[in-house]
Order: C-alpha cells, then structure tokens, then sequence
C-alpha cells in the first residue's frame, strides 16, 4: 500500500485505552512493511478543552484536511457536562464532520456467530446477519431553517424544525450507497416517508432516477421508514444495505446496532465526497462514547475501535485483504472464547482493553 498519513484523536474516557490497541496493529503492519502509515495524534474533545480552553483547535481541523483519514476514540464526560452547550467537548466531533463536509455516515451491524446469544432477538433470526445503514449526515430536519421555538404570547410557544432536502443533497449519498451496493451484493432498499412527506417524495425520485440511469445493475426497493423500523426486527436479514436521511438514519442506525448486542463491537465511518470511486475524507470512529463508568481501568471493549480501523482501510486506503485479516483476527479470538466485560458470559473467559489487542495480533500474525 502506498504511505498514507492519518490523524489520530484520541479524545476522552476509554478513547485513548482503545486507540492504544489500534496503535499496536498499526506497528505491527508498518515493521512488517504490510502498511506503510504515518500517524499524528492531536487532542479533541475534554482533553482539548482542559488544554486549550477550546473543543478542538483550527490547525487540528487542518491537519484532519490535509490527513488521508482520522481515527477518532471518543469525547465527552461528566467533568465537561456543566459547559455551554457550544463549548462542550462533542463540538469537536461536529466541527470535524461538518468541516470535513462528511455527509454520508456508514454503520454497518454485524452479528459475530460467538456473540449471537447477546442479541435480544431470536439467534435464527440474527445469525449471519451482516448489514450496512448509510446515512445522510449533514442534512435534513437537524440543519433545517427556520428552526427555533417562538413565542405566540399568552405563555404558550411553538418548537419549530425544518425538513429539507435538495437534489444535490440527495445525489451524492445516495452514489455513495450505490458504489458500495456494488461492490456488495448489488441490492439497496432506499427509505423515507414519501406518502406524507415532500422532502420524503423527492428523495425518492431523486434515487430511482440515479438508479436508472448510473447504476442499472443493483436492484433498488423503496420502503417507508416505518414499514423499515418494523422490516428490521421481524427479517432483517432481508436487507443489505439501507440508505436513509439524517433523521430516519438517526433512528434506523441505532436499532440496528443493537440487533448484535454491544456497544464496544460496534465501528462506523463518515465518508466525504467521492472521487474516481476513492472517498476524499473519512472519520472513523466506535459507536460508543467515552464510558467514563469504565475509563481508565482496562476493561472496555477495543473491538469497535479496531473494527473502525478496519474499515478505514476498506472504505479509504481501498485495502480489503488487510482489513479482512483484522476482521477475521476478531472473529477468531471470539471464537476462541476470550470477551471483555461487556460482552462477557459465563462460559468465556474474560480479558482486559490491552489483553484483547494483543490476542487480535497473535491470531494476525497467523496470516504472515
Ligand atoms: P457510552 O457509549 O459512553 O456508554 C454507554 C454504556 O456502554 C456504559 O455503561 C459504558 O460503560 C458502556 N460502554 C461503552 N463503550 C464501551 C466499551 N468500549 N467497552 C465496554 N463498555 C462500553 O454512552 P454514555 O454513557 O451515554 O455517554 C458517556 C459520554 O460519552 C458522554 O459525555 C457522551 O456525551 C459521550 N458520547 C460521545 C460519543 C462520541 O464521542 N462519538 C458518542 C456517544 C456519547
């Protein structure tokens, strides 16, 4: 692979304990000259804010801007909970995606066959189940105007938020669902509420047409977004990949992740704009927060973190062999019975945050 250069924040609470076992894949890789990566590592979050007074500083968002790809732990924690909303640690986080224009927010839910049982559904239902929610990020009902609440007079108010989509809005997440449908299993299901909703019958005119036009070979199915909430639960391993708006993938994202069961399994990546089928910019990040319950102890889960490295390869650096070997190397140390608390039950045996990476690198270095 050629020298890719990527940022590293590793941000409050468990963060930096998960980012630290990424780091060590990262060494391995690069003595063995698999990867070539160069990191910088910059604060964000709490730990920015104790330093600098600020959630992240303008030259971290530069060095994000000329990176390949940033790798994000996780920010916030009750020490920073008191701030005004605007100078609380998760603005770090918003700045970079919305600086960084990351408009397509990937989450993909898959079940580990070891972990089946840690799903609150059936495990005939959830075995094998391996799906992908894109998501707009950077639209819709969240960035709407008008929006605020009004005062009417008389002591009553009205709360106000604003559902828009543009074309062009539409287009390019929906290209960047309709690229991965086709390296994937070339079916897409698209979801809005276009029986009640305008933006909802735009969006999907907006596919269909893309569809026809660019990407004739997948097989595109259009569903309500709560005919789709249901879909999720009763059969879903119906779907491959789901592409939504900001709103319905909010919703959508987070009950799809929990058809697998934990919170530190679970990666995600937000994708900028596409360009001769490379991503320009991508955010990788876990699903989880900080968990400053568990911070600082050697116990939280690195997997989400590592899986999101992982996919940065993939989805990135375009470097499928790696990141199925890092994939595969989790899979197999499940297998093997080693969990960390969260994921834990009483057959298994139980390792700490840095024993669980090492695992992972043992079963790698199987593959070299
Ligand atoms: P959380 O995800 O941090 O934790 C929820 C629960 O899951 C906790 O019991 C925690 O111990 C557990 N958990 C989370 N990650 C785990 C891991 N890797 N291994 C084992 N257990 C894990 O959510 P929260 O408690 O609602 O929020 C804590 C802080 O994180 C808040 O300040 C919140 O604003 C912030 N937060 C940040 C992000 C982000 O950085 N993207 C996302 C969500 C929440």
């Amino acid at each position: 692979m050629d020298k890719k250069k990527i940022l590293i924040l590793p941000g409050d609470g468990v963060g930096p304990e998960a980012i630290n076992e990424v780091k060590k894949i990262i060494d391995f890789f690069n003595k063995k000259k698999i990867l070539d990566i160069e990191i910088e590592e910059e604060l964000v979050g709490g730990a920015c804010i104790d330093a600098f007074k600020l959630p992240i500083k303008d030259e971290t968002i530069e060095k994000a801007r000329k990176s390949d790809a940033v790798l994000l732990g996780a920010v916030g924690g009750p020490k920073w909970d008191n701030l005004p909303f605007d100078q609380r640690p998760e603005q770090g986080l918003l700045r970079l995606r919305s600086d960084l224009q990351l408009f397509a927010n990937l989450r993909p839910a898959i079940s580990f066959d070891p972990l089946v049982h840690a799903s609150s559904l059936k495990s005939e239902i959830i075995k094998g189940l391996d799906i992908l929610i894109v998501r707009e990020l950077t639209g819709g009902v969240y960035f709407g105007e008008p929006r605020g609440i009004i005062d009417l007079g008389n002591g009553k108010r009205k709360g106000l938020n604003t559902q828009v989509y543009t074309t062009d809005e539409i287009i390019r997440v929906a290209r960047v669902a309709f690229e991965l449908a086709k390296k994937r299993k070339k079916i897409l299901v698209s979801v809005e509420k276009s029986n009640v909703m305008e933006s909802g019958k735009l969006w999907r005119e907006e596919v269909e047409k893309l569809g026809k036009k660019e990407y004739p070979e997948v097989d595109l199915k259009h569903m309500y977004a709560d005919n789709c909430a249901m879909q999720l639960i009763r059969n879903p391993k119906q779907f491959d990949i789901i592409l939504t708006d900001n709103l319905f993938g909010d919703l959508l994202s987070d009950a799809a992740a929990m058809l697998t069961g934990s919170l530190g399994m679970l990666p995600s990546a937000s994708l900028g704009e596409i360009n001769n089928g490379n991503y320009l910019s991508g955010l990788y990040e876990p699903v989880h927060g900080s968990a400053p319950d568990i911070a600082g102890k050697n116990i939280a889960n690195p997997i989400a973190t590592i899986l999101s490295f992982s996919m940065m390869l993939f989805y990135s650096f375009n470097n499928k062999k790696i990141s199925q070997i890092i994939d595969n190397s989790v899979k197999k140390v499940l297998d093997g019975g080693f969990r960390t608390e969260d994921i834990m039950d009483e057959k298994s045996k139980k390792v700490g945050t840095k024993d669980m990476g090492d695992l992972i690198i043992k079963e790698m270095k199987k593959n070299f």
